[in-house]
């Protein structure tokens, strides 16, 4: 029987003695065992260094071909433990090929036939696998996956204009022709016609190409083929960290660009090197940091919503730092100068709530709660009433009130009642806006809100609006935009 050794090290010998001392204990011990059962050894298979992943096993790699090319009727090994280590898939892959080239396991202890004794083979590797550390086993994942990018190897999901395939057990990338016709247009356009993305992606949609994880292309989709260097045959990796932060919480971030890790894929590059060279400088000449100081927040953050798809505006900062407020949707709502509608809803508001207006006042400390003492006497006095309500019943069924006096009575405290509890709506609701506190004297809201930072501002409004429904018509006049501005409930409408 032509039987192939496969010699590796085990975790448990890990600590003990070198690799290169294990593995030749291990090849006396199974060329005995040979001599003894008439095996023939006609391949030897040492892994020396101790990656995780089947990909990182070079010499298990090599037995899986031999074993397909039939060079082998048998593999012989300590134990199964040396071929079953790595991920269940590795797993999967190295039994798979075993079985389909009718192979046997052998070890000192035990012959396995996976096609006779599947089951049994199949629990005994079970018992293995949960005698293992998850945590192990995650890591040495890891591992493999790193040791397969270094490789070339592509492992993510199929970025547009390619599809995911193997070559020589690597996992990477093939070209989806269709697909690649359209990611070289995308840079054909952004470098030879000065296209925006948004641009791009509206002539992408005309011609119906369809991006891989979404409906249609836009804006950001298109800007993520154009910075992504897997087009000129690069991998990139380490563009994110995962940082543990207390027991539970895993926080992603991004790494800066200088700490990515690029290398040479085994995939075939859709783009010519030079294109992509000038769509990248480009793009650094066309993009501005984002400026994020306290004086550029969004006083209307949160608050506006568009009329027609109801979807949240956003504020857009144009290259001459012009403001302006906008449906996040392409083509759905006509946009309008941000300190224009900030100055609208503040009119609105003068003109509703009267001046002097404010009945609150910030707090020193954001955690200071509101006037709890009033909030506790009113339920004090809720439940006081409610018990008046079921006395009432009792006194008309004693006969101590006729059906008139109790109807009244009981009316009179229901609208009681009714009152109690929009206090205490009123009251609740302001106590969970941390910042302010109902205060006895009034203060001139307008001023205050005008010598406030952006950020105070936001906190001022979202106070006293629950939300504003904005609309205006494409080509009106700058300052014809509608708003509706709904307050807060304990505010007159
Ligand atoms: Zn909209």
């Amino acid at each position: 029987m032509n039987t192939a050794m496969y010699l590796r090290k085990s975790r448990a010998e890990e600590l003990s003695d070198t690799v290169e001392e294990t593995l030749k204990r291990h090849r006396e011990i199974l060329t005995k065992y040979a001599i003894q059962n008439g095996l023939t050894i006609t391949g030897i298979y040492e892994e020396v260094i101790s990656g995780e992943s089947l990909y990182a096993r070079p010499k298990m790699l090599e037995l899986m071909e031999a074993v397909e090319q039939g060079q082998y009727d048998a593999v012989l090994c300590m134990d199964i433990d040396r071929l079953g280590r790595g991920t269940m898939s590795d797993q999967g892959i190295i039994l798979e090929t075993l079985k389909n080239a009718g192979v046997k396991i052998i070890t000192p202890r035990k012959i396995y036939d996976l096609n006779n004794e599947m089951d049994e083979t199949y629990t005994e590797f079970e018992t293995f696998l949960a005698r293992q550390e998850l945590k192990a086993i995650k890591r040495r994942m890891q591992r493999g996956i790193r040791k397969s990018i270094e490789e070339g190897g592509y492992l993510s999901n199929a970025p547009y204009g390619y599809r995911k395939t193997t070559q020589n057990k690597h996992p990477t990338l093939a070209v989806n022709e269709e697909e690649a016709r359209f990611v070289r247009l995308i840079f054909e356009l952004y470098v030879h016609q000065s296209m925006g993305c948004q641009q791009i992606a509206d002539t992408l949609n005309a011609l119906g190409a369809k991006p891989h994880r979404a409906a249609c292309f836009g804006r950001t989709s298109v800007l993520k083929i154009l910075k992504n260097q897997v087009y000129i045959g690069k991998i990139v990796w380490n563009q994110k960290s995962r940082i543990r932060h207390g027991s539970r919480e895993v926080i992603t971030i991004k790494n800066s660009e200088e700490n990515w890790t690029v290398v040479d894929g085994i995939h075939p590059p859709i783009l010519d090197p030079e294109l992509f060279r000038q769509a990248q400088a480009i793009r650094a000449s066309r993009s501005r940091p984002p400026v994020k100081s306290e004086k550029t927040e969004n006083p209307l953050a949160g608050l506006v919503y568009c009329a027609n798809c109801g979807t949240r505006m956003q504020r857009q900062i144009l290259p001459n730092g012009v403001q302006r407020l906008l449906c996040p949707r392409r083509g759905c709502m006509a946009s309008s100068s941000l300190p224009l509608v900030e100055k609208t809803v503040l009119n609105n508001l003068k003109a509703r709530l009267g001046e002097p207006v404010l009945l609150l006042e910030p707090l020193p400390s954001p955690r200071e709660t509101a006037d709890t003492s009033l909030l506790v006497s009113v339920e004090t006095q809720k439940r006081t009433v409610l018990h008046q309500l079921e006395t009432l019943h009792d006194l008309l069924e004693q006969g101590v009130y006729d059906t008139q006096t109790f109807l009244s009575r009981q009316n009179a405290l229901n609208q009681k009642l009714e009152e109690l509890k929009q206090l205490e709506f009123k009251l609740k609701s302001i106590s969970h806006i941390n910042y302010y506190k109902i205060s006895n004297k009034t203060i001139d809201f307008f001023s205050f809100y005008w010598n406030g930072s952006s950020l105070q501002k936001n906190r001022i409004l979202k106070a006293l609006i629950q939300k504003i429904i904005y609309r205006k018509q494409k080509g009106a006049p700058a300052s014809q935009f509608l708003l509706d501005i709904y307050l807060k409930p304990f505010y007159p409408s």
